[in-house]
């Protein structure tokens, strides 16, 4: 829709007004920094940041009900900048302006609804959101949209020639960061690092395509996180990790697309997050926050935790009901299906453990809860979802494994809606979906296939090895119909028609 097409009433606002007072605030010291800088940690103390907008005051004078307005019709804007997750452009980075903005197709995923059979199965209703529908096939693009949009911003005001921007990746981050610096071109060189072994061929493939030089180093996710991280204390590098506080930024606009779909009522909803280093489930929770305190949802939603008991430190630290009595221990992980999420030493649990302190005490009682799934349940569900039409890859799995082990704790009732993340696309993982119906899982993933799962192609070969092709005079090669009609009549027996 053109500019001067919106109603009178949203048309002045369509075009966010841009500038405003942004900066880093240290959740150890306390202490604020400049975003001027390219920060990701603490220069005093080490601590992790998260970036404060100072103007949060004068925005909340705006009414709710206006902020809804806003970024429901700015959805029918053409303008590229405001397509993506910058429809909420106020709210998650208003110092950047619309010309540094990198749109390529993320956010605004689908929400779609389990049909009656599997809601039956499951005992009440439910959605996955589709991030495997974003540009990479994974949630991360949300948070990249953000941290290069800024990048983008600071080298040209920096005047930089050329910024190094490195990761560390348990597959989906690196996709994303290197599909987004390889559209910044000249400007912005991606390295990637990996743990050998531990990402998928498809998600080896990603960064590979994207032209990043992709380093793969022994060892798990974590190891590479010290790795990334001494470079960036080190080194003029940009990292590109939820370490990055501009990721969380961009990986806000999750729950407020939850809450748009939903019309913004979120009573009686419960949101499934699976949790690998903490950096989305920060964001969401962070994202709700947000959306409360400027008015537009009157009520918090209420949020799940999920993780393998292969990787399970979050967990853990929410098992002692105490505050006082808690105490976080990274774990050592186990090979996990939900090899996105496989991650022992989570960078963003202060994150964490600070806003679920704020949230349930906004809410005024305990609406942040953590699960633990078995890695069975997590290829059960989310096989059951794909067969009910979904597109879930194996964290999506984990999810409704979340679902269904919330309702038998009791934590979720069947009065309630739940909204599952399914995180990424299922053909990223489509290795463990195919080790599940040859039963070739290694041992210590301690899967054991269901046959009612299991699924795989048939041979029709009419007893001949090679394929025939008919001659050059159509209708005429009587051996070549035979061939055809056997495989027919093979179908006809195998399908039972
Ligand atoms: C990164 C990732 C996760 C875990 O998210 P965190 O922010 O690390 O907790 C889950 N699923 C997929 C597909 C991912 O790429
Ligand atoms: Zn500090």
């Amino acid at each position: 829709m053109k500019l001067q097409e919106f109603p009178m009433v949203v048309r002045p606002y369509i075009l966010p007004s841009i500038g405003g007072r942004m900066e880093y605030r240290c959740l150890s010291c306390r202490l604020r920094h400049t975003i001027d800088e390219l920060l990701y940690t603490c220069p005093e103390c080490g601590g992790v940041l998260l970036i404060q907008d100072l103007d949060e005051e004068k925005k909340k004078k705006r009414p709710g009900e206006m902020w809804r307005k806003i970024f429901d019709y700015r959805r029918m804007s053409t303008l590229p900048a405001l397509k993506g997750v910058f429809t909420f452009h106020e709210f998650i980075a208003p110092v950047i302006p619309l010309d540094r903005i990198l749109y390529l197709g993320e956010g605004h995923t689908p929400l779609v609804a389990a049909n009656t059979s599997l809601e039956k199965q499951i005992g009440l209703p439910f959605f996955f959101k589709n991030e495997g529908q974003n540009p990479s096939a994974s949630f991360k693009d949300r948070g990249m949209a953000c941290a290069l949009s800024y990048l983008n911003y600071l080298i040209g005001r920096k005047g930089w020639k050329q910024v190094l921007a490195v990761c560390a990746s348990t597959g989906d981050t690196s996709a994303s960061a290197a599909l987004y610096a390889a559209y910044l071109g000249e400007r912005v060189r991606s390295a990637v690092l990996l743990p050998k072994g531990k990402v998928t061929p498809q998600q080896l493939s990603q960064p590979l395509g994207s032209g990043a030089a992709v380093l793969e180093v022994p060892g798990v996710f974590d190891d590479c996180m010290k790795v990334v991280e001494y470079l960036a204390d080190h080194y003029p590098v940009a990292l590109l990790n939820s370490k990055n506080a501009w990721r969380i930024l961009g990986q806000e606009t999750y729950a407020f697309e939850v809450a748009q779909a939903l019309d913004y009522d979120l009573e009686h909803t419960v949101v499934f997050i699976p949790i690998g280093n903490a950096g989305n489930i920060t964001a969401v929770i962070s994202g709700f926050l947000k959306l409360y305190r400027y008015g537009l949802i009157a009520v918090l939603p209420k949020i799940i935790g999920v993780q393998s008991h292969h990787a399970n430190p979050v967990y853990r630290y929410y098992l002692e009901p105490r505050k006082e009595k808690r105490k976080f221990r990274p774990v050592q992980v186990k090979p996990s299906v939900a090899q996105a999420a496989m991650i022992g030493n989570p960078v963003s649990m202060p994150r964490v453990i600070q806003l679920v302190e704020e949230y349930n005490q906004t809410a005024g009682k305990q609406k942040i809860f953590v699960v633990e799934v078995t890695e069975q349940s997590i290829m059960d569900h989310m096989l059951l979802a794909n067969r009910n039409g979904h597109i879930a890859c194996t964290q999506g799995g984990e999810s409704l494994a979340g679902l269904v082990q919330a309702l038998k704790q009791k934590k979720v009732s069947r009065q309630e809606r739940a909204v599952l993340n399914a995180t990424a696309h299922a053909l990223k993982f489509s290795g463990f979906q195919e080790m599940y119906f040859e039963n070739t899982f290694p041992r210590e993933f301690g899967i054991r296939p269901k046959k009612r799962f299991q699924n795989r192609p048939l041979t029709v070969s009419a007893g001949q090895k090679r394929a025939m092709t008919p001659t050059k005079r159509k209708g005429k090669d009587r051996s070549y119909q035979q061939f055809i009609e056997k495989i027919a009549l093979q179908v006809v027996e195998l399908l039972g028609i």
